[in-house]
């Protein structure tokens, strides 16, 4: 049975798989390089929005080495609006021992990989899989979304709870193309509304859509976001020029560029202009005021023309106030 499952998906696969960037069809990608930068990209974020920024990165850092030479500040700005900055602080790192212990090449083997900065196990499996065409199974929400309805699962679930699930159809023989079909299957097919059953490969033996309750699964639980409160300083010299300060080398967004800001309790009761950004565990709303502090509260700061704000690495929450401005 799971054998016609996947000779299905792959047959399908075939057919209707998308054409990506990152992608070959057919076996594993000639290049483990593009496969691993992809995937670090795509972690957090959709593929439409990675397309431009993989596209770019290849033809600036087009392999290891020319990436490890580069200087961080660049990498971060190739990564501006990518969000999640520490993967591309994780990337350049990794660059660097892959230079210094592996020759510039990315192991071939789960075991190795995982000692490499930035890379846990879902990581390593997809790297394996795309890159090496090994059986590795990898479990990302499209995946979870599609077995848990081929299986009928009603209660909520976890990606650990789906792994065997999905590993039983995982193909011997054709890890890579079998790991894109059921990505593909998921993002085209079997969306999270409105699934296409019609032309689904696997829809005669689909417990979801046999019962009719495709849109009730999978059940996930949400956790509620904290809510956090700034208020951020737009402090401008005579020259038309803003203060803005470089974050520390560690924690949330380091290394990278912001105007001044600091946390506050609660938001105030006037009407001042506000940015939100939605972190993986918080939310944070800032308050944009113009001036109220002098530039000696920031000795760290540094004056700076918006023209040239192009040359900052700015997360996407300064970004949000740069457009504000
Ligand atoms: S038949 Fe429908 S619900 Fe079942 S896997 Fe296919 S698209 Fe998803």
């Amino acid at each position: 049975m799971p054998t016609n499952l996947t000779n299905q998906l792959l047959d399908w696969y075939a057919q209707n798989g998308r054409e990506l960037p990152w992608r070959v069809k057919g076996g594993a990608h000639f290049d483990p390089y593009a496969v691993w930068i992809s995937e670090i990209m795509l972690q957090q974020t959709t593929v439409a929005t990675v397309t431009d920024y993989f596209i770019r990165w290849m033809k600036k850092f087009p392999d290891v080495k020319i990436l490890a030479k580069a200087d961080l500040q660049e990498v971060l700005l190739a990564w501006q609006g990518l969000g999640y900055y520490t993967r591309a602080r994780k990337i350049h790192e990794c660059a660097h021992v892959l230079t210094e212990k592996y020759k510039g090449e990315i192991p071939v083997n789960r075991e190795e990989l995982l000692k490499l900065p930035g890379i846990g196990p879902y990581t390593a499996s997809s790297i394996c899989c795309f890159a090496f065409n090994q059986p590795e199974t990898v479990v990302d929400g499209n995946v979870m979304r599609v077995i848990a309805r081929l299986r009928g699962i009603t209660k909520e679930i976890t990606a650990p709870e789906i792994y065997p699930l999905a590993q039983e159809l995982t193909s011997e023989t054709h890890g890579a193309d079998y790991a894109s079909a059921i990505m593909d299957l998921g993002a085209t097919v079997c969306t999270p509304t409105n699934p296409k059953c019609a032309i689904c490969p696997w829809i005669k033996s689909c417990i979801a859509y046999k019962k009719r309750i495709q849109e009730q699964i999978p059940q996930i639980k949400k956790l509620a976001k904290k809510e956090k409160f700034g208020q951020l300083y737009l402090i401008q010299n005579k020259d038309g020029a803003y203060l803005i300060r470089k974050r520390s080398a560690k924690g949330l967004l380091a290394g990278l560029w912001e105007f001044p800001w600091e946390e506050i309790p609660a938001l105030s009761k006037e009407k001042l202009p506000r940015v939100v950004h939605v972190f993986t565990h918080f939310k944070l709303t800032l308050e944009l005021i113009r001036a109220p502090k002098k530039a000696n509260d920031f000795p760290d700061g540094i004056w700076v023309n918006p023209c040239n704000f192009n040359q900052y690495p700015f997360p996407t929450l300064m970004q949000k106030v740069i457009k504000k401005l």
